[in-house]
């Protein structure tokens, strides 16, 4: 005989938030995605991070953005709370990057977090901080704008997790990349990175794409660029990609983004991959910064918590769209040498 049902219960809301963390925050660079996304949800034109031991010691960022009442600073920190949708149709036609309102709570579960806030056209800022879950201390705090987020001792309360995390200088660069990544889509934002007391980037804002990924990628890459920039049906994909035969480079140089949200799509890698079919050298590989433009209806970005998965409406015509626009830069690249060679 089976042995009786143990009673169902809900569980507390720590618990829960911990629970949702599994998924939102795997280390780190996660945290920090999550909390430079407010920051740009936020209108923010300047955003500060600081980190230190490669996040598990601090993620701080801090920005000059719209901030958060006071009184509304408890519920920032609450599961399923967010100022960003109030209805499913806003979930089709989503125009920032957060929407779920689990990103603070579940970190705030699984580190020691402070957020400090004053919303714009006020002269009353304020504090929280959350430890484990459970809001520890609030009250009114000095801060001349904006919002700044402070995450201490990330996974300190979940060993398992720690385990899992690599080196300090491996979690730190991936905290930068998540960086440069959203940096690229946001040239009018000033980003500056500081690794413990080191200014380590400093992105002022640009005017262009090259201008910023110069900052970021060595000169020998960007000097071999080639611009794409493809309409069509109301999509359009714009960007960069390197010219064949000009570098031998890492496979990590793929930034792509769908509704300048960084995304890491199978489809997306697979077209631009395709499109450089038998055009590359052994070892070589196509480094881009692509942008792809669709209509907010047909792409689904609801597919996973870290939102970095996307789902079209029209796989195949998407795919075909991608290696078109990359195939072109390709062929009048190709279109030009061969002219110049006939001179
Ligand atoms: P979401 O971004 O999905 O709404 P979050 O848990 O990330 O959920 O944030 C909860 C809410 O806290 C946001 O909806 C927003 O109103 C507020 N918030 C968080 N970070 C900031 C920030 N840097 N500036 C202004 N408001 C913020
Ligand atoms: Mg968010």
């Amino acid at each position: 005989m089976p042995t009786p049902p143990s009673s169902i219960r809900i569980l507390p809301s720590a618990l829960q938030n911990q629970i949702a963390a599994g998924e939102v925050v795997e280390r780190p660079a996660s945290v920090l995605k999550e909390l430079l996304e407010n920051s740009l949800d936020a209108e923010a034109t300047r955003v500060q991070v600081a980190v230190d031991r490669g996040g598990q010691g601090l993620i701080q960022v801090q920005d000059d953005g719209a901030g958060i009442h006071p009184d509304q600073l408890e519920l920032a920190v609450t599961r399923h709370a967010t100022s960003k949708i109030a209805s499913s149709e806003d979930l089709f036609s989503l125009h920032s990057f957060g929407f779920r309102g689990e990103a603070l709570p579940s970190i705030a579960s699984v580190s020691r977090l402070r957020m400090t806030s004053i919303p714009t056209g006020s002269d009353m800022a304020a504090f929280i901080e959350v430890d484990g879950g459970r809001v520890v201390d609030q009250g009114p705090a000095a801060l001349a704008g904006g919002t700044r987020v402070e995450v201490r001792d990330l996974f300190v309360n979940v060993p398992a997790r720690l385990k899992f995390l690599k080196t300090t200088a491996t979690e730190g660069k991936r905290c930068q990349d998540v960086l440069c990544r959203l940096a690229l889509a946001h040239l009018g934002v000033h980003f500056e990175y500081k690794v413990g007391d080191r200014v380590a980037l400093d992105l002022r804002p640009a005017t262009d794409l090259r201008g910023r990924l110069g900052a970021i990628w060595p000169p020998t890459v960007i000097e071999n660029l080639l611009d794409v920039d493809y309409f069509r049906d109301g999509h359009h994909l714009q960007g960069v990609i390197s010219a064949p035969h000009s570098t031998q480079g890492q496979a990590d140089r793929m930034l792509l983004y769908v509704n300048q949200r960084p995304v890491q799509d199978k489809l997306f890698l697979r077209a631009v991959r395709d499109a450089y079919q038998g055009r590359l050298l052994n070892r070589e590989y196509p480094q881009v910064a692509l942008f792809l433009q669709v209509p907010p209806q047909e792409v689904d970005v609801n597919v996973h918590p870290a939102k970095s998965e996307v789902r079209f409406r029209d796989q195949q015509g998407i795919f075909a769209l991608i290696r078109r626009g990359v195939v072109q830069a390709l062929e009048d690249l190709e279109t030009r040498r061969f002219a110049s060679a006939l001179d």
